[in-house]
């Protein structure tokens, strides 16, 4: 015996032992049974194995010690409860093993239904259903096929073409029409493949099943396209599945049998009511797959009144006791209902928001969990534009709109033709029968799909509704040919390359290119719908949201803007002035000559010429900016580019210098251009000479820009306006080259403001990492900072900005390198760290120090949450993106835990 025991580690919870809360151990499946087991609901008993077990066997290649005996015990009280052993010959328990992860991953990973069936306990399967051999023999063959393909990778087509053989034999499309003999022969056709990709024949043995697709389940957390999806999703790859292990119930015993998918609300508007779809006589799978089309959920009344209102009671319990829209799984065994799965369920970006307001009016929810419950990225998809839509458009389909939005583009029928498209720019349009987990990469590559068959909750429809991808389904009108790649509709043939347009609001299907029109959600932040008094849901809920946002929200929002039309729009949708004004696009144009004249200059006088004539021209550029931010600062950045960006391309010069001289034509101008190019040229010209570097070798340069801000900002403040201007310096590396700067700025602010009552702010950008190490020092001399995270993610990863996204950043994004460039979402513990010390250190020399972040990062979601918790003032971003950002640093105010919101 041994001296001392050990404790034994629990990879086993039955039902019954679990809750909701163990989503991290349990997979939301496993936790989601346990849940509803111990509220009472008809859950069919079963017990879950957990993500540590999954995680032991991925990481040695084997079961961990304890699991088998740990099955053993489960099996045997499940069956005890039950009353029947695992495929017994006589009266058999069948189980299904099914796959369930943290976060739901619809499709992606493996199941087996009626693990337990062989050649002997078929029989006794009839016997218990009272002599059905149909659907004995159908159980059997859906389990050798599920068996095969799941966990022996016998390719899946060959059990289809066997089916679709047999269905041919029989003159029939409909599997319903195969009887108990054309079953029993194609359970001998599925074995046969078996054998002959195996190896083997089909294991006889019930445990010997159970254990296998057991492990199937594991491993099929690594399947491409489950890794793809997470990538996709955001899903950490080291959570690993959960498996459950749950008595069979059938819902294809007959006419009085089905299976079903309800949602407690409508997952695409977030309309109440009760939503989903109904198969009689079919099995689990049979409904997401779209195999058959189903009938909408309220039908089931007449088929079965005492079901549905059963189900419609759970329903009700449900929703009232997770707070939330949930989404059902249900089987109908002989009039008797099963729960299978709830969880709460996905929905798309209105539905979510729209769904927030409604919980908060009934009372389930406060305003900061409504906050908590929508984020960014749906705010981002409902400003999406939609279909203009007039009698010269009309639809060749209709099908069921599965997921929003409105998507024009060429017509394809694969998914890897998607993929190849869509790398070369074009937008595509992904058409299939229907889609299954293949199709995934496909689908993330068009911009819409559209299918002849399934409903609202077949695959194409629950996957692109979490990519928020517009997709239409059902469209049966369609008569989808992929071999032939085409489709014909309304007697017309499209063929793959041509054009459709599909709106997966309403479901309708196009021919050609529809035009599109802006989103209600941005009417209404424009000012041009008011949310108090239209009868639009979505917009009441936006606003009551955003308000309740912008309450709750520390950081201030600012804008990225350059233009007063620009900047028009940014206060309509809320900035709180201007975090970067770029004056670069001021020296474009029918200004480029004045540029050429202050880089040609060969003398200070000709310099000064130049310089006086952009400046009343700059001072225009400002004072408007300055009156459509009116009280609000507007941060101007000092020329920041290479000069020579602003002369033609070098290659092009020298031709047609060369080509002008052959032709003895007066090139003198040019000459002088070309040296001037020739001059500046850099090999590196993001390290070169820019942003401060240029003010301080060019004479002239800063002191026109600091003259034309001081003296619009004058202007408008005299003509009884407010401008709160703040001079920003870029590419700032050391404290004596803003000190130098600041010298000269302050002497012409001094000169120009007067007594105008303006005051004129001077700081800097942080975005070379020497400043965000020494920004202590460069404090002293700043009257602010803002984070140029464009540059620092740049200079801090060592990544050409322009370069590396499409060169190599998919070699990394595939290593898991990092699961989301840099470049759009803030790298926390590298760049990030460097915003935290120059904000830390900024601030303790200069306490109070304003800090802003203002490169792309202001706008991204993730990043705006880390925003908050480094403790800037403000985020400043693109026009359009400024509600995002309103939006997620409100829930950042509310939430220390960032912004996971699956
Ligand atoms: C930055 O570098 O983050 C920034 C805002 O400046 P720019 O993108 O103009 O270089
Ligand atoms: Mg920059």
């Amino acid at each position: 015996m041994a001296a001392q025991e050990t404790v034994e580690h629990k990879y086993v919870y039955d039902f019954a032992e679990g809750n909701k809360d163990l989503k991290d151990l349990l997979g939301g499946k496993g936790a989601n049974l346990a849940e509803m087991t111990n509220l009472g609901l008809p859950v069919p008993p079963g017990f879950t194995i957990t993500t540590e077990a999954c995680k032991a066997y991925l990481t040695t290649g084997r079961e961990p010690d304890g699991l088998a005996a740990q099955i053993e015990a489960h099996l045997e009280s499940l069956e005890r409860e039950m009353g029947r052993k695992l495929g017994d010959p006589q009266d058999p328990l069948l189980v299904s093993v099914r796959s369930g992860a943290k976060f739901s991953m619809p499709g992606m990973m493996e199941t087996v239904l009626n693990v337990g069936l062989n050649d002997r306990s078929v029989v006794g399967l009839s016997a218990q259903a009272g002599g059905n051999d149909r659907f004995a023999w159908d159980s059997y063959r859906r389990l050798i096929q599920m068996f095969g393909k799941t966990v022996c990778e016998v390719p899946g087509e060959e059990f289809e073409h066997a089916l679709d053989d047999a269905k041919r034999a029989k003159g029939t499309q409909n599997d319903l029409d195969l009887d108990a003999d054309d079953l029993r022969g194609l359970v001998d056709a599925y074995k046969k493949i078996f054998a002959k990709h195996t190896g083997r024949e089909f294991p006889q043995e019930p445990r010997e099943q159970l254990d296998l697709a057991i492990r199937a389940v594991f491993e099929s957390w690594n399947a491409e396209r489950a890794v793809v999806y997470r990538r996709q999703e955001r899903i950490p790859a080291d959570l690993g599945t959960a498996v459950n292990v749950v008595a069979m119930v059938f819902g294809n015993l007959g006419a009085d049998s089905g299976t079903g998918v309800a949602f407690t609300r409508d997952p695409g508007s977030g309309a109440q009511g009760i939503y989903g779809d109904y198969l009689a006589n079919a099995q689990g799978e049979d409904v997401v797959a779209g195999i058959r089309n189903t009938v909408p959920l309220q039908e089931l009344e007449q088929i079965d009144k005492k079901s549905y209102d059963e189900l419609l009671d759970y329903m009700a319990r449900l929703e009232e006791h997770y707070k939330d829209l949930c989404d059902i799984e249900f089987t109908i065994e002989r009039g008797k209902l099963w729960m299978l799965q709830t969880r709460v369920g996905k929905r798309t970006a209105a539905a979510a928001f729209v769904i927030a307001g409604q919980l908060v009016d009934e009372g389930l929810i406060d305003l900061d969990e409504a906050l908590h419950r929508v984020n960014g990225a749906q705010l981002a998809q409902l400003m999406f534009p939609r279909f203009r839509l007039d009698h010269e458009f009309q639809p060749v389909a209709k099908g069921i709109g599965a997921s929003p939005g409105a998507a024009s583009g060429k017509v394809v029928f694969t998914s890897a033709r998607a993929v190849e498209l869509a790398a070369e720019g074009e937008s595509v349009i992904l058409v299939r029968r229907e889609t299954n987990p293949d199709d995934l990469n496909g689908m993330i590559a068009a911009k819409g799909i559209l299918t002849s068959r399934g409903g609202k909750t077949s695959h194409a429809a629950v996957v692109a509704r979490g990519m928020g991808k517009t997709c239409v389904s059902g469209a049966d009108e369609l008569d989808v040919n992929v071999p032939a790649k085409r489709f014909t509709v309304a007697g017309q043939t499209v063929n793959e390359g041509d054009v459709v347009s599909i709106d997966g609001t309403t479901g309708k299907v196009y021919l050609g290119e529809v035009p599109v029109m802006p989103s209600e959600v941005v009417q209404y932040f424009e000012g041009s719908l008011d949310p108090e008094h239209i009868d639009n849901p979505l917009v009441r809920a936006v606003h009551r949201i955003m308000t309740h946002a912008d309450a709750k929200r520390r950081l201030l929002v600012r804008t990225n803007a350059d233009t007063g039309a620009d900047a028009a729009r940014a206060r309509r949708f809320g900035a709180q002035g201007i975090g970067l004004c770029r004056t670069e696009h001021m020296f474009l144009g029918d200004r480029r000559e004045l540029v050429e004249r202050l880089i040609l200059a060969s003398t200070d006088e000709e310099r000064q010429k130049a310089l006086a004539a952009l400046l009343p021209l700059q001072r225009q550029d400002f004072s408007e900016i300055f009156r459509e931010m009116d009280g609000l600062p507007v941060t101007v950045r000092l020329i920041d580019p290479p000069l020579h960006e602003f002369l033609p391309p070098l290659e092009q010069l020298a031709v047609n210098v060369a080509v002008a001289q052959e032709r003895g034509e007066d090139v003198a101008k040019e000459e002088a251009l070309l040296a001037a190019v020739r001059r500046m040229h850099e090999e590196n010209p993001m390290l070169g000479l820019r942003g401060v570097r240029l003010g301080l070798v060019i004479p002239g340069l800063f002191a026109m820009q600091v003259r034309a801000i001081a003296e619009a900002a004058v202007e408008v403040t005299r003509s009884g306006g407010t401008a709160c201007p703040e001079i920003m310096v870029p590419l700032v590396g050391a404290v004596q080259e803003l000190e130098t700067v600041r010298a000269e700025a302050e002497k012409i602010i001094a000169e120009v403001v007067g007594d105008s009552g303006v005051e004129v702010l001077i700081g800097t950008m942080i975005e070379v990492p020497r400043a965000a190490l020494t920004a202590g020092q460069i404090a002293e001399a700043a009257q602010f900072f803002s984070f140029g995270t464009n540059d620092l993610t740049q200079m801090g990863w060592g990544f050409s900005r322009d370069d590396v996204e499409g060169a190599f950043f998919w070699r990394y994004l595939e290593l898991g390198i990092f699961g989301i460039s840099p470049f759009e979402s803030i790298d926390r513990e590298g760049v990030g760290r460097l915003v935290r010390i120059a904000a830390e250190e900024g601030r303790a020399a200069r306490p109070g120090l304003k800090l802003g972040v203002c490169g792309e990062h202001g706008g991204d979601p993730d990043s705006v949450h880390f925003f908050h918790e480094v403790g800037l003032d403000y985020v400043s971003c693109s026009p359009f993106r400024v509600p995002v950002a309103r939006l997620e640093a409100g829930r950042a105010a509310i939430t220390t835990t960032g912004s996971d919101s699956r």
